[in-house]
């Protein structure tokens, strides 16, 4: 074998990248890794992220898993095109094989291998438990690894790191395009390395792992609109994800799927410089935009649940941005400052006149505004921060469904909030064997997608699924690359 030539390419060093590595390098095949970080940052979004699974138990996911993906399978497909959806894939007319809507068999093949994905990652060495996430109160069931998905990084980086015979990693480098042979199967590809040097790599099997667009303004602009210049990767690491995975898959002819025009949106303070500083607490307040004035409901439900949509709404507003606005109030929902992982103080004053200056709002319009919501509140008996309590407002738009009580008593605080971009939803469309397929309903030979690549999710994320994505389909790829 040629010094450029493996058996195995994978674009992307986060957990995808290395599931799908270090499975190929362990079914004996040698592997290159690029990555476009160098090595202290490898890992994308995977090194910031908690990582938190949506299991029950190390065996099985949670209650809810295949539910929350049927619910969210796709715009509204074609019921005539969608029933057959239940068959298995080789049965399936083309029209449907590339259709732009969730698989329910690769739902089931997530759910399926999510468990062996995690007691995989135990072998070396990583540990699973129920840890606290920054939500007081949950509708569903998570695990985590202790370490969150640094640890993941650094345990399956770890391994390929002492096997360099098996495992080539090629930093600073970034995939560009796939070179195609005359039969359509992929053969390499090239990529750039630092300094403008060039890098032609082959290899019979080629696994696109290297995450989203959340770190290309170009194609949130042409996907997501106008309103994603207010928007920003919610980690460091997510501005290494531009795009080029799903660029060079589409290139080729992959078959779109996922919501091209959505992401998975998360309030944070955008004042601050810590890693995913979200403002969950926002449901005991209200929502307050720039020209001071309410324009959603904060608390339409379970807040692990709703934050999606609250912050694509927010996104939505003139600059983008909110605030979260309390009174003395907040300090009534225990353990609330788990909920709000900004370390940068909020802004404070005694009075509404005196909160309205430190937003740079209008004070008469923001005053306008509390008043008549205020007016809105029912008497403030039963309040139960950690369930939807049916405390709603009555008479005022928008209405607000729970946890409304009035905003009286000083100090009054408040948090801005913008939407920040975890990844970006669109990708390509795979099989269960994780094969990108094409748009005729064909797998590509050679080509692999895994991770943020696979398009996976419309509306609304099904929360603590996209880590196991990455682990699921990049085991998937890596072994059938080197079945
Ligand atoms: C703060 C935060 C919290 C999160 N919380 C959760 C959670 O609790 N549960 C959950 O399931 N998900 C969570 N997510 C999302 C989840 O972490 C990611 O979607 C997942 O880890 C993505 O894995 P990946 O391997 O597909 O991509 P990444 O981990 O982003 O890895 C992609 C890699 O590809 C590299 N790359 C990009 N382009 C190129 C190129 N052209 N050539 C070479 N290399 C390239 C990047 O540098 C990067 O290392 C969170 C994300 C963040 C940032």
């Amino acid at each position: 074998m040629g010094k450029n030539e493996f058996d195995v390419i994978v674009v992307g060093c986060g957990i995808a990248g290395l599931s799908a590595a270090v499975t190929a390098a362990q079914n004996g095949a040698r592997v290159a890794v690029l990555e476009r970080a160098p090595v202290e940052e490898r890992g994308g979004n995977t090194r910031y992220t908690e990582s938190f699974w949506r299991m029950k138990s190390a065996d099985a996911v949670s209650d809810d898993f295949e539910e929350r993906f049927a619910a969210n399978a796709g715009g509204w497909p074609d019921p005539g095109i969608a029933k057959d959806a239940v068959l298995a894939r080789e049965s399936q007319p083309r029209v449907l094989r590339s259709l732009g809507m969730v698989d329910p068999n690769l739902v089931a093949t997530l759910a399926e291998e999510a468990p062996m994905a995690l007691q995989w990652l135990q072998t070396f060495g990583v540990k699973f438990d129920f840890l606290p996430t920054y939500f007081l109160s949950q509708s569903t069931t998570r695990m985590g690894p202790v370490g969150g998905g640094l640890a993941l990084i650094e345990a399956l980086g770890g391994y390929a790191d002492e096997r360099p015979d098996e495992i080539s990693f090629y930093y600073e480098t970034s995939a560009r395009s796939l070179i195609m042979d005359d039969s359509v199967a992929v053969i390499g590809l090239k990529a750039m390395g630092p300094d403008n040097t060039p890098l032609d790599l082959f290899a019979p099997n080629v696994i696109l792992a290297c995450g989203g667009f959340q770190g290309n303004p170009e194609m949130l602009s042409r996907y997501i609109g106008p309103p994603s210049q207010f928007i920003r990767p919610v980690s460091r690491g997510g501005h290494y994800n531009r795009g080029e995975g799903v660029a060079m898959a589409l290139d080729v002819g992959a078959a779109p799927c996922g919501d091209f025009g959505s992401f998975h949106a998360q309030p944070v303070d955008p004042r601050s410089l810590d890693v995913e500083p979200v403002v969950l607490t926002y449901a005991y307040g209200v929502l307050i935009n720039d020209a001071g004035k309410r324009f959603t409901d904060e608390g339409p439900a379970m807040v692990d649940s709703t934050y999606e949509v609250v912050t694509r709404i927010i996104m939505g507003q003139r600059h983008g941005i909110a605030y979260a606005v309390f009174d003395a109030g907040l300090d009534d929902v225990e353990n609330w400052p788990i909920a709000v992982r900004s370390r940068v103080p909020p802004l404070e004053a005694d009075t509404l006149a005196g909160l309205a200056a430190e937003m740079d709002i209008d004070a008469d319009e923001f005053r306008a505004t509390i008043k008549a919501y205020n007016a809105a509140c029912p008497v403030p008996d039963g309040f139960q921060p950690l369930q939807p309590d049916g405390l709603a407002t009555q008479g005022v738009e928008p209405k607000k469904s729970n946890w409304a009580r009035p905003i009286i008593t000083p100090p009054f605080r408040a948090w801005p909030m913008i939407c920040s971009n975890c990844f970006t939803f669109g990708g390509v469309k795979v099989d269960e064997r994780a094969r990108v397929i094409n748009t005729e309903g064909d797998p590509i030979p050679g080509l692999y997608a895994a991770g943020e690549v696979v398009g996976l999710y419309y509306r609304v994320y099904t929360g603590a699924t996209s880590v196991m994505r990455g682990a699921v389909t990049g085991r998937l790829a890596g072994r059938d690359a080197t079945a």
